[in-house]
């Protein structure tokens, strides 16, 4: 079956916003995982023929809490088990924070490919904001603006050069 492509990141960094600019059409995975509305979070996509699902860890609804740290480390183990590929999504505005660096410490230990998306880089003049995220040890940023549709297709290439 088609390769598995999880978005983790924070709230408000622009996983929906990307979700949403990548994915095509909705599919419906029905599953009794608890806590998941699986056709929300899921969508196929498609780049340069590859076909691949994507996954939006940020939509699963975990009910033991609210609490985002503990919520971000289940997106992170969620996305270790289920995909292929990790797409580990940043605030190049908000800068580098602490949940960012707790959730990479939890990637840098799978053997899976992770690839580091810096989001709201919406002008050639913010691309510097990308450099304090080589200290998350994940290899090369990408900068891409979701909003703006820039740079998606090296993000892309970067995911489907990983499967
Ligand atoms: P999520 O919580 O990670 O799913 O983030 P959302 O996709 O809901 O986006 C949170 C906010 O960031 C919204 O107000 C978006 O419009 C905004 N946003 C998303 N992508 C970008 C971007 O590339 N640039 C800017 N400036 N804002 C963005
Ligand atoms: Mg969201």
């Amino acid at each position: 079956s088609k390769p598995i492509v999880a978005i983790v990141g924070r709230p408000n960094v622009g996983k929906s916003t990307l979700f949403n600019q990548i994915g095509k059409k909705r599919v419906s995975i029905v599953d009794d995982m608890p806590g998941v509305t699986r056709d929300r979070i899921y969508l196929d996509a498609e780049w340069l023929n590859h076909e691949f699902t994507m996954i939006d860890t940020g939509g699963i609804e975990f009910d033991e809490s609210n609490h985002i740290l503990k919520s971000m480390r289940s997106q992170a183990e969620i996305a270790m088990e289920e995909a292929d590929v990790i797409l580990f999504l940043v605030d190049g505005r908000a800068g580098l924070t602490t949940s960012d660096e707790e959730v990479a410490k939890i990637l840098r230990n799978t053997k899976k490919p992770v690839i580091l998306g810096v989001n709201k880089i919406d002008s050639p003049q913010l691309e510097m904001n990308i450099y304090e995220f080589y200290n998350l040890g994940l290899g090369d940023p990408i900068p891409l603006s979701a909003t703006n549709v820039m740079n998606l297709g090296d993000l892309l290439d970067a995911i489907v050069a990983a499967f």
